[in-house]
């Protein structure tokens, strides 16, 4: 078996290496297959993203004739703020522009939620994956990890958003926590694990 990860991202690609490693299958990201998306994300959901991405390098391999005992997955996430109606949401990425520095988003956002009292400050970091198997059948799976709008930003690690996002059970934002730990609790990682399930169910795959 092979599954191909329609990302191009490597710190997505180590988190995901590591949950499928006990499935019997190898694991390629598109960098791998030396392969490019450029799928448009124009869906309104999390799952149409995620959906128009698998169909594109589905659409690739199926013409080469290289689908045979291939899953393709992909996933599509951001950040939805209760305060805010649930922007960024699938907008995450784009918001205040694809190439602006994640200080100035976080600081807009902070800005924005200044006068959001504690209890109104929920967020969640929603994920969405969705796998087509040889035959063209779509899986879909989504979760995601609630947390809070901290009143500052902290940390260094992770990426996006992670130093505004505070875990109240942890005690520290996303930015504050090891890649292990945030593996560990992350949305990625919970829908991924679940599309697992999924997959070995539906005996698309099998574990070593
Ligand atoms: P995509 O799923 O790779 O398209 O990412 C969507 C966007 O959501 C990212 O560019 C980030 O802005 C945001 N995002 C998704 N997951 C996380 C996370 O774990 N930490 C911080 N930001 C995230």
């Amino acid at each position: 078996m092979r599954i191909v990860f329609a990302t191009g991202n490597a710190g997505k690609m180590r988190e995901i290496r590591d949950i499928l490693a006990d499935v019997d299958a190898e694991v390629y990201s598109l960098r791998d297959l030396r392969l490019v998306s450029e799928a448009d994300e124009t869906g309104e959901t999390f799952a149409e993203n995620a959906v128009i991405k698998v169909r594109e390098i589905y659409d690739i391999l199926s013409a080469r004739g290289e689908m045979a005992g291939t899953v393709i997955m992909a996933d599509d996430s951001g950040l939805c703020i209760d305060a805010m109606g649930g922007a960024p949401g699938v907008h995450s990425a784009r918001f205040m522009g694809h190439d602006t520095d994640y200080k100035i988003k976080n600081a807009a956002i902070l800005t924005q939620l200044k006068d959001v009292p504690e209890e109104k400050r929920g967020a969640a970091f929603v994920c969405h994956i969705a796998a087509i198997d040889e035959n063209g059948r779509i899986y879909n799976a989504e979760d995601e990890m609630r947390g809070r709008i901290a009143w500052e930003p902290a940390g260094r690690e992770g990426f996006g958003y992670d130093p505004i996002f505070y875990l109240p059970e942890m005690g520290c934002t996303s930015g504050q926590l090891s890649e292990e730990e945030k593996n560990r609790i992350s949305h990625r990682g919970k829908v991924l694990r679940i599309m697992k399930d999924i997959l070995r169910k539906e005996e698309i795959l099998t574990m070593r």
